[in-house]
């Protein structure tokens, strides 16, 4: 499997980087995870713009055009053995001499590129719906930059896990924020509701594609707080991210949601939502 780290293509296990990196000593860096499907990178241009974002949020300067960027992506997915992945690229601060939190000067960031399969939902999920947790949300405030700054969301993501459910959903200050890795919708009396991307949540782009499909298809939809009251009642409540796309959740805490079986709504978005990605993902057979 071929890598990319600062420069090389190599393959993944002999990919290295130092120890005082600034990725490894203090989570200073950004990332992205773009969905593949039969080869082709969905909504690339989307990943890349937020990651400008995270990379502006975080004052790093982004080492590589989208140009360049997508070249990159390119080489490594096509040297994959799989037609569908999950595409994953890092930039950190770099590696200094010591380990100092104030930036350093004149340090080049270290850029990452892998790829694996792409793990999706089984189609028992998506048929059934998957189980989650409420939790508190134990993150900083800058949630909506995408960092590897994770620990928050990795505890989270294993307390669901340990109580066999598939996502945390996360809780702060009795309102619904957004799973360890997803965002939340719900749909309450046939509105589609979900928070607003403000610095609570990370604006996801399986999110943006899921408003513009509601809007396109005529769902009436409210983007606003969602107390905790609202979620426990409501009649549908979605995942959604970039790998699970959109995925019904049918229980939350031990509590069936609506009858318990994906509602409607949900089953005809993540019908719009394949759709729409196979339509800008097709091969074009010449
Ligand atoms: N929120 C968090 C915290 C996430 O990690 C993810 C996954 N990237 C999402 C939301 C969903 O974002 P996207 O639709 O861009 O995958």
């Amino acid at each position: 499997m071929t890598a990319y780290l600062n420069g090389q293509f190599l393959p993944l296990d002999e990919a290295r980087i130092s120890p005082l990196d600034r990725g490894f000593l203090f989570a200073d860096g950004a990332y992205e995870v773009v969905p593949v499907y039969q080869r082709r990178p969905f909504l690339v241009e989307a990943h890349l713009q937020r990651l400008q974002r995270t990379l502006d949020g975080i004052g790093l300067p982004n080492p590589h055009t989208f140009a360049v960027w997508r070249e990159l992506l390119q080489r490594v997915l096509a040297d994959s053995a799989f037609d569908d992945q999950a595409l994953y690229l890092q930039v950190t601060r770099g590696a200094d001499s010591k380990r100092e939190h104030a930036f350093p000067s004149a340090v080049a960031p270290t850029v990452f590129i892998c790829s694996h399969a792409l793990v999706s939902p089984s189609a028992a999920q998506r048929e059934l719906g998957v189980a989650a947790l409420s939790v508190a949300d134990s993150r900083w405030l800058h949630c909506d930059l995408k960092t590897v700054a994770l620990l928050a969301n990795v505890l989270l993501r294993q307390q669901a896990v340990a109580v066999g459910c598939a996502e945390a959903i996360m809780l702060r200050d009795g309102l619904l924020t957004e799973g360890a890795s997803s965002n939340v919708f719900l749909v309450s009396d046939g509105v589609l509701l979900t928070p607003p991307a403000d610095q609570r949540i990370l604006a996801g782009i399986s999110r943006q594609l899921v408003l513009e499909l509601a809007d396109r298809n005529g769902v009436p939809c409210e983007i606003r707080d969602v107390s905790e009251a609202e979620m426990r009642s409501a009649d549908e409540l979605w995942l959604t991210s970039s790998t699970r796309e959109v995925l019904p959740v049918s229980t939350l805490d031990g509590q069936a949601v609506g009858s318990g079986v994906p509602g409607p709504l949900g089953r005809q978005m993540a019908a719009w939502y394949r759709a729409y990605r196979e339509q800008a993902t097709r091969r074009v057979d010449v």
